[in-house]
């Protein structure tokens, strides 16, 4: 496989995607240089959903087709999102050398537009080889960074592939198989608000019922597959008024379904335990109370190294001499939606390094190698 990535050309849209600000919910522009870029070279078809009635962003999920040539049953999808996280605006692109940086006061946004890049340079390639490929899709994605919105609301019987890969893992060289499923949770204590002067003795302190719940919550890393954490805590009116709510804002994951249903019960119960247990009990009015929502946010991925799509980019990354090494990951992303759908996929790493901060930087190498090996993928003939 020696197909020679043409730098220049990837290096240019590279710094042009990175250049159009797309906070979340802002991605049209993106969209449309897509849209052009894909036209341009020949795209069979550019659908799209309707997500954006649902994620509130100013455009919608894209999916772009490229037929294949006939010798190939299935076809593959690859997924990037189009959006980034803040602070987002007015990105400019310093190079040195190989290596792409913002001016300092902004992300540069290769999280996810090194993925985007590499499919453009793929098909430009393709184009100029001629090589046989199976059917390509790409889905585009928006919001991915405010809780995969996108990809929740995608339209997935848009999507003809099987089997897919989603762009967006930082480093490179590394194939992410599993990562975890995430409860989000939203616990609400009440008390009873009263003057904290006049008449503390009639008021009921949620904050302090939630503090004590708090400290009994096993937080952080709860066994080697399982985490939680409470990052959002909202109280009280005044400094003189005892405080009659309390809302926490956190999470349970877990690469076990078991032990994240286990863990979140376990949650609810400690704040229900703390509030029956609270000595300035007022049953009558229905306070001290404790309630908790609970959000599946998004299920597991947990692919296999016999699955073909693990299958299908070892082989590649052998014929491309593209090492990668099989990862776990512990976040979600818009693959554990696919996977959700019925669609095995895989992330690959696509270059992008220190995402959300503005210490963010790619290399050009990075960006060549995982062309190369998007390239090795779809060349490579069904077994
Ligand atoms: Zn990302």
């Amino acid at each position: 496989m020696n197909v020679t990535v043409n730098r220049d050309r990837l290096a240019q849209h590279f710094t042009n995607l990175c250049e159009i600000d797309s906070p979340s919910r802002y991605e049209s522009n993106v969209c449309q240089y897509l849209r052009s870029c894909f036209e341009t070279l020949g795209a069979n078809e550019i659908a799209e959903d309707n997500s954006s009635e649902k994620t509130g962003s100013n455009c919608n999920n894209i999916i772009v087709r490229f037929n294949g040539d006939g010798n190939w049953e299935n076809g593959i999808f690859f997924s990037t999102h189009m959006d980034t996280v803040e602070p987002a605006t007015g990105i400019q692109v310093h190079r040195e050398g190989d290596i792409f940086t913002s001016k300092g006061d902004t992300i540069l946004g290769g999280d996810d537009k090194t993925g985007i890049a590499a499919l453009i340079e793929l098909v430009s390639l393709l184009r100029e080889t001629g090589e046989t490929h199976c059917p390509i899709e790409f889905v585009f994605t928006t919001c991915e960074e405010i809780g995969l919105l996108g990809a929740k609301h995608l339209d997935a019987s848009l999507i003809k592939s099987k089997i897919g890969y989603a762009l967006d893992s930082a480093g490179i060289n590394n194939v992410v198989v599993a990562a975890p499923a995430a409860n989000k949770l939203k616990i609400i204590v009440k008390g009873m608000a009263a003057h904290a002067g006049f008449n503390p003795e009639d008021g009921i302190n949620a904050l302090q019922i939630a503090a004590e719940a708090i400290t009994k919550t096993p937080l952080g890393r709860l066994d080697h597959e399982t985490t939680s954490n409470f990052g959002v805590m909202k109280a009280g009116l005044a400094q003189n008024i005892v405080p009659a709510l309390v809302t926490i804002e956190g999470e349970v994951r877990s690469h076990d379904g078991e032990k994240l249903k286990k863990y979140t019960e376990m949650i609810r119960q400690i704040f229900e335990e703390t509030v029956k247990n609270h000595p300035q009990q007022q049953p009558h009015l229905g306070v001290p109370s404790s309630q908790l929502e609970i959000v599946n946010d998004y299920p597991a991925m947990n692919l296999k190294k016999n699955d073909l799509v693990i299958q299908k980019v070892l082989a590649a990354s052998e014929i491309a001499g593209i090492p990668q090494n099989m990862v776990i990951g512990g976040g979600g992303s818009d693959a554990n939606i696919f996977n959700g759908f019925g669609l095995p996929t895989a992330i690959l790493a696509c270059g992008m390094n220190k995402v959300h901060t503005l210490q963010e930087y790619a290399d050009l190498n990075d960006l060549e190698t995982i062309t190369r090996l998007l390239y090795a993928i779809v060349t490579l003939q069904d077994s």
